[in-house]
């Protein structure tokens, strides 16, 4: 059952095959098997997957089952979960019980889907290779001495070991499309504003967007169906139609203009991973697509104005970890600077404690327009490359990554290394703009994805092409030898 997308196993509960509590009994034991070597979960709730299986059944018997109904699903720890410790990875919520689900958990449940657990991550969001996490790094499942990306690495482990047919993420500048890359998934970062983000934990509030971690585009469709839609508790969420993911997956290429960036070219890109991408874009054009080379020349200020905006935002949304009203808390504080101090010390890891630093001196009166107003600036450029880029083409396409999943502690004192895995999908959330990555073969063993960027509001488009893609080329096949 576990070598199932989503779409197959929907169909399979349809048919009667089998039943949302077994196919949920399978994955629960895949994860107690299994996880102990890759660390992919945080939380396994599997009484209440079991509960919520059960009733999934009796909807289905009483003919009130659609297409998600009974399906498991894992959740990134960054989520609030009613009842479940969520903790985003660090010490500071590690007793942190969520008192209310997060509209993307709500949404998801209101579909009938089954929560299997919540995802290993880096602590906050803030990484590239799932290392910062207060629970031990996660291990790539397809090399357990290699990083599976982040931030959203539990989730990209979880799936590509199928030990969940597929999982939430989110994406603040690639935590979504790095690890889906690097694990061998599809990725989708959805537009800014597409899905709500009301109880999902904040890190850079401008830049974080939910979206789903899949086997196949097919699949994405289907989660991005029931996550997306306007929801009054975010002042951020767009009240726009959403369209049917589902309904032009078929749909040829012909006519397709695909814009190729110089800047996606980069001395940083490894051979193999260049030679994958342009041997997928082959095939797109062979299915009736025509490429044309684009410029976005401020590409390169992407990574930089990001590490000020991200740092300056998460500066001021951490503030509310204060010892005070929930989280951690450190033994007899002697007065309240005592208690500021300490509890924050302890509760918050390195990566974290350097990002509210960095943001809060840029956010400084004195520094305030040499970093943070100038670094909003580049974004403007930016989101103003993309949108001149998208006058003389459809979608752009290139690496996700610049090379495969490195080694465990290859980055560990070196930040800047670490920041720049993600020189390919920062841009994209500076520019509010949807992305999606996807499996185009394996170099030494490892996957390398794709990724594709479109306008805004262009995720039916995103999906098409990479459904395209897939029924011609069937890398989201492939598992991981030791949990096929
Ligand atoms: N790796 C980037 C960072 O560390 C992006 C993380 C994310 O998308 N959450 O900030």
């Amino acid at each position: 059952m576990h070598q199932h997308t989503l779409a197959e196993l929907s169909r399979g509960l349809a048919a009667g095959d089998y039943s949302s509590l077994e196919l949920t009994r399978h994955f629960l034991e895949r994860i107690a098997r299994h996880d102990p070597a890759l660390n992919s979960f945080i939380s396994v709730t599997a009484e209440q997957a079991l509960a919520q299986a059960a009733a999934a059944d009796r909807r289905r018997q009483r003919g009130e089952a659609g297409p998600l109904t009974g399906l498991p699903i894992a959740h990134k720890d960054i989520f609030c979960t009613q009842g479940v410790r969520t903790s985003c990875a660090s010490r500071m919520l590690d007793n942190f019980i969520a008192p209310y689900d997060a509209a993307v958990v709500e949404r998801l449940q209101a579909a009938g889907m089954v929560m299997l657990g919540k995802t290993n991550m880096d602590e906050f969001a803030m990484g590239s290779s799932n290392e910062t996490s207060f629970y031990g790094p996660v291990h790539n499942p397809w090399n357990l001495q290699r990083v599976p990306g982040g931030s959203s690495g539990g989730s990209a482990a979880a799936v590509a070991a199928r030990l969940a047919p597929a999982a939430t993420g989110t994406d603040t500048g690639g935590s979504i499309r790095q690890p889906a890359a690097l694990c061998q998934l599809t990725g989708l970062k959805p537009s800014y504003g597409r899905v709500s983000r009301w109880g999902m934990i904040a890190f850079a509030s401008s830049l974080d967007q939910a979206g789903p971690m899949t086997q196949t585009a097919e699949d994405a469709a289907l989660l991005l169906q029931a996550m997306a839609g306007h929801d009054r508790r975010d002042s951020t969420s767009i009240d726009r139609a959403v369209p049917d993911y589902s309904a032009g997956l078929d749909r040829p290429l012909q006519g397709l203009r695909i814009g190729l960036p110089r800047a996606f070219r980069g001395p940083g890109l490894t051979p193999a991973v260049a030679a994958l991408v342009d041997a997928a874009i082959a095939e797109l054009v062979a299915q009736g697509a025509r490429t044309v080379d684009i410029d976005l020349p401020h590409m390169e200020l992407s990574v930089p104005a990001y590490y000020v905006i991200a740092p300056a935002e998460a500066s001021s949304n951490l503030s509310r970890y204060d010892g005070v009203r929930f989280g951690h808390r450190c033994e007899q504080p002697v007065d309240l600077t005592d208690l500021y101090t300490r509890s924050r010390s302890e509760g918050f890891g390195a990566e974290v404690k350097r990002r509210i630093m960095i943001g809060t001196y840029a956010l400084s009166a004195g520094y305030y327009d040499a970093y943070y107003r100038q670094a909003q600036k580049i974004r403007r450029l930016i989101a103003e490359d993309f949108e001149r880029a998208f006058t003389q083409c459809d979608i752009i396409a290139g690496p996700t990554t610049p090379s495969t999943a490195f080694a465990l502690q290859a980055h560990q004192n070196d930040p800047v290394a670490m920041y720049l895995s993600d020189i390919y999908t920062i841009a994209v959330n500076l520019a509010g703009i949807p992305a999606i990555s996807l499996p185009c073969g394996q170099a030494d063993g490892l996957p390398v994805g794709m990724q594709l960027i479109g306008p805004y509001w262009s995720e039916e488009r995103l999906l098409q092409v990479a459904h395209r893609y897939q029924l011609a080329c069937p890398w989201h096949r492939q598992v991981p030898p030791a949990y096929a």
